[in-house]
């Protein structure tokens, strides 16, 4: 039951367009009504009518420890009793910088911005300004945030709304930005050798996370690596999800490729807006004020975001959590899958690390045409029979689901228990209409 959600999403309709600031909240794809939600602790959210979920959205990926872990409410607490922005330089920006770089060594100076899409925006005018090349390559199926001339075949949000990309994006914003399958190496080398030296930059999600969850095929990266270099195109991996997500190092250092230029989000601001580009130091020079590309921010590198950043990068980086990390997934996995051939489901998981994707397909997808095929309407039972049993799923077949440290027994349980139902409904459907 949810009177008090369905009746604030009423209200919230005249106030917001769709009554949300995000479009995937709003359910359309699914279709009901979004839960608006009170409260969050460890792997559960309370909603406004006082349902608990196991949440496996994790505000689409930051929160890699969970709701309201302690100690990043109190860094938090404490840097805002210290004041809230200052305009100013902090020891404590420079702190979490030292971290990130630790932990992803092709950083060698890097910038904070105050989210994902500031963060890939910026990286790109850098990458046109080193190369004095305007194009820049992406790949259809990932995402990377919202600046107009990254709204192309965009994956997740955008597709879900059935939408072939945004109006409002001029061609002229879009002239230089081109598109080419994910995981297709001799299309890359085709365009490479059509148009290498006009490439400024190939912008890739090394793990895509926003066509549910496509691993790159063994000798991608590595092939895209090589490509760049033999052009002179700088190779940016967008990390904003799979940063601190998929490994303690990002993609980056599970794949053994060093990208030119790395964009960051998401986990590093602790759920916290934030964001984070940088790279080779000879390309990072040319950032203002060192060099003339401009780019600033009124909030960035503000304090409470670093605060939070630090103190969930510090408790990740813990004894432990990564293996306990890799046995959760393993085992939601497992009983996930066990589940659905239960009923004869055909159903495949791709994970790596702490991000998963699931699919009511057969076969294995590596591509966005391949994910594109998922049944919607098996995905759109199961995520209501799920909801309705107490488990938030992402509300769309093609959003990533994400585990936190706080993922326990408790939860574990709650989620295949509800998946044996979920998948059951599933299944019936399939039988009545089969009957038909
Ligand atoms: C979420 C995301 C972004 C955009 O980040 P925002 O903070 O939402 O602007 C960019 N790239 C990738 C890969 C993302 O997953």
């Amino acid at each position: 039951m949810n009177p008090k959600s369905q009746a604030l999403f009423e209200a919230a309709q005249v106030v917001f367009p769709g009554g949300v600031n995000s479009p995937v909240r709003a359910f359309k794809s699914v279709g009901g009504t979004p839960r608006f939600i009170r409260s969050g602790s460890g792997p559960f959210l309370t909603d406004e009518d006082g349902n608990r979920y196991v949440d496996y959205v994790l505000s689409y990926g930051p929160l890699v420890l969970g709701h309201a872990h302690p100690v990043v409410v109190e860094a938090i607490r404490k840097a805002a009793g210290a004041g809230t922005s200052f305009g100013m330089p902090t020891a404590p920006s420079l702190e979490l910088g030292r971290v990130i770089q630790k932990a992803m060594p092709s950083m060698e100076m890097l910038r904070f911005v105050n989210s994902g899409t500031e963060a890939t925006m910026s990286v790109l005018r850098l990458a046109r300004a080193f190369t004095g090349r305007d194009k820049i390559l992406k790949f259809e199926g990932c995402y990377h945030g919202h600046a107009d001339f990254l709204l192309v075949k965009a994956g997740s949000g955008v597709a879900t709304l059935g939408l072939p990309d945004s109006p409002g994006v001029t061609p002229a914003n879009t002239h230089d930005t081109l598109v080419t399958p994910y995981n297709d190496l001799s299309a890359l080398q085709n365009l490479f050798a059509e148009c290498g030296d006009e490439l400024a930059a190939v912008i890739v999600e090394p793990v895509a996370g926003n066509m549910g969850l496509v691993p790159p095929d063994p000798g991608f990266l590595e092939g895209l690596r090589d490509l760049c270099d033999a052009s002179k195109t700088l190779l940016i991996f967008d990390e904003v999800m799979t940063g601190f997500r998929v490994g303690p190092g990002g993609a980056q250092e599970i794949y053994g490729v060093r990208p030119d230029l790395t964009a960051l989000g998401k986990v590093i601001g602790g759920g916290l807006p934030v964001g984070a580009y940088g790279g080779r130091r000879d390309v990072m020079e040319m950032v203002a004020p060192v060099g003339p590309m401009y780019q600033a921010g009124t909030l960035s590198g503000n304090p409470l975001a670093m605060a939070a950043g630090m103190a969930t990068l510090e408790t990740l980086g813990l004894d432990g959590h990564w293996e306990s990390l890799h046995e959760y997934g393993k085992k939601l996995d497992e009983g996930l899958l066990a589940a659905a051939h239960q009923f004869d489901l055909p159903v495949v998981i791709n994970r790596v690390g702490t991000m998963s994707g699931m699919y009511f397909l057969a076969d294995r997808p590596h591509n966005w045409q391949q994910v594109s095929q998922a049944n919607s309407a098996q995905f759109k039972i199961f995520f209501h029979a799920m909801l309705e049993h107490g488990v938030f799923l992402a509300p769309s077949p093609f959003e990533a689901a994400f585990i936190s440290t706080a993922h326990d027994e408790e939860a574990l349980e709650i989620t295949l228990r509800a998946a044996q139902a979920a998948f059951k409904a599933v299944a019936e459907i399939g039988e009545s209409a089969a009957q038909k």
